[in-house]
């Protein structure tokens, strides 16, 4: 073993410890940034293992310091310009790239062992099967993921119909005879097996509804990994599998963490389709009747009097963009005495730990938030509970009536509270488009408009009542 290998094998173990370090930091918010400069470090060193032990050709240098520039300058231009709300598509893109980078190294593989007359081996061959096979999934169910979540893309009315089945099951009849030519070393499948499992990504994700999108992201995120994985095998880049390895897993788990939240079986997710929920779409509802609304004066003198206070934040919070507001009124109330807190719950907004990101990038403290299951039990003691642009997760339809698309989701229970406030701009329906009991309960009054609005008047009246003066 050359030293240069050997330098390289160092660094793959060191950036395989920081890879590690990084994951399990970031499921804490304070450890997150951190975790991810950790991450990032750990992608430095092994694109340095690569050029201390590449090809000494500068042609090889070039191309590996080339690509590794253009990716971390877009990579960074993107964390600069992306706004949070549009997180899920940036993810899903990057999940696509994740998927082609892994179908196209298999390819190159493939194409320069045919050029120069060479058979690989049949781990090579296997793995060049799985590379293409999932990283072209990945890549075209991605890409249909980031047009449906941007409204870019609707699903086809034929592809509601049951027979979509029969044709994925078909195209995945293809796909695997194709990839088992091409494991036997035919290399005339290879090309057909990549238009196969580009279509069957396309047949797959395109009747999903959008509801389930993130979802079926998080899915796409771990298929990426596999690929990846698949990838390092192909090339023998031990960090490139463990590393797959390493996503592969993380997806899988936050998958079924989002299904558990929204109570949803992953079957039901990838073959319900357009047949299951509704999706977004914010419809005016006519049926309420029984709604009482009030001003921000009326809200800051109740909030004055209260003792504990649970904040629900939610997706109209992102979009208002009140996450600052909302810490100055909260700041406001501490200083006043009162006991605030943050309900989080599991799917609140439209990415998984959107509500826990948006707080942290106002400071508000890690353990003023507290998960669905805790803050449950605590509603009954609460005076006010300030339900801030979230809807489906405060709708006891969940918990009441079996013929909603909700039943069975975990909610909070805010309605157990003494008073409940609800900042939202209309009656509109939230994500599941359905009515909100909630809006019609004697103890909820409807503080209507933009979330930072109505918080600015809110924290204008604390401040006439001379609330933390
Ligand atoms: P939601 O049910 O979509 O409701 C959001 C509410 O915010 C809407 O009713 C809207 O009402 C209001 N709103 C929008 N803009 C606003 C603004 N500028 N100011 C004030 N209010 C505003 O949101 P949620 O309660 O957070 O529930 C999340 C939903 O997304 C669930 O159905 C969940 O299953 C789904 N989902 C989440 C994830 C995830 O990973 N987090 C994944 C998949 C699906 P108005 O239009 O009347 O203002």
């Amino acid at each position: 073993m050359s030293s240069a290998e050997v330098l390289q094998g160092g660094l793959d173990l060191l950036a395989v410890a920081l890879l590690a370090l990084g994951i399990k930091g970031l499921s804490k918010i304070r450890s997150a940034r951190a975790a991810n400069r950790l991450a990032a470090s750990a992608m430095g060193l092994a694109v340095v293992g690569l050029l201390i032990n590449a090809h000494p050709t500068a042609v090889t240098w070039i191309w590996i310091a080339g690509g590794t520039a253009v990716g971390g300058v877009l990579g960074a231009l993107t964390a600069r310009l992306v706004p949070m709300t549009a997180m899920p598509e940036t993810v899903a893109l990057f999940n696509g790239c994740g998927g082609l980078s892994s179908l196209l190294v298999a390819l190159g593989v493939m194409l320069a062992a045919k050029g120069e007359g060479l058979t690989p081996s049949l781990l090579v061959l296997i793995s060049v099967g799985l590379s293409v096979v999932v990283g072209a999934i990945t890549c075209t169910g991605s890409v249909v993921a980031m047009g449906k979540l941007q409204g870019w893309l609707t699903t086809p009315g034929w592809m509601m119909r049951r027979w979509r089945h029969g044709c994925n099951i078909a195209l995945a009849t293809g796909v695997l005879m194709a990839a088992v030519l091409t494991v036997v070393g035919s290399s005339d499948a290879l090309w057909p097996l990549v238009i196969g499992a580009s279509l069957l990504g396309i047949g797959l994700t395109l009747p999903i509804g959008g509801a389930d999108m993130p979802v079926v992201i998080s899915l796409l995120n771990s298929y990426s990994g596999v690929a990846a994985a698949a990838a390092g095998f192909v090339v023998g880049q031990r960090l490139l599998i463990v590393a797959g390895a390493m996503v592969g897993a993380a997806g899988l788990i936050l998958t079924q963490v989002m299904c558990a939240g929204m109570n949803r079986s992953l079957t039901a997710v990838l073959f319900g389709g357009a047949l299951g929920v509704a999706s977004a779409g914010s419809k005016e509802n006519s049926e309420y009747t029984n709604i009482t609304s009030c001003s921000a004066e009326e809200c800051a003198l109740t909030l004055e009097a209260a003792e504990r206070v649970v904040v629900v934040p939610g997706y109209g919070l992102a979009v208002a963009q009140a996450q600052h507001t909302l810490r100055e009124v909260a700041r406001l109330l501490e200083k006043h005495g009162v006991a605030v807190t943050y309900a989080i719950h599991p799917v609140a907004g439209r990415m998984p730990g959107h509500m826990n990101v948006l707080l942290a990038e106002a400071d508000v403290p890690y353990e003023q938030l507290k998960e669905m299951d805790v803050i449950n039990s605590e509603f009954p003691a609460t005076d006010v509970v300030l339900v801030l642009g979230a809807n489906d997760v405060v709708n006891p339809q969940a918990k009441t009536d079996p013929d909603s698309p909700l039943y069975g989701m975990p909610v909070l229970d805010v309605q157990e509270a003494r008073t409940v406030f609800v900042v939202k701009r209309s009656m509109g329906a939230g994500y599941s488009g359905i009515k909100n009991d909630l809006f019609e309960r004697p103890n909820t009054s409807m503080l209507f408009g933009d979330a930072k609005q109505v918080l600015s008047n809110v924290l204008g009246e604390l401040k006439v009542l001379g609330v933390g003066q």
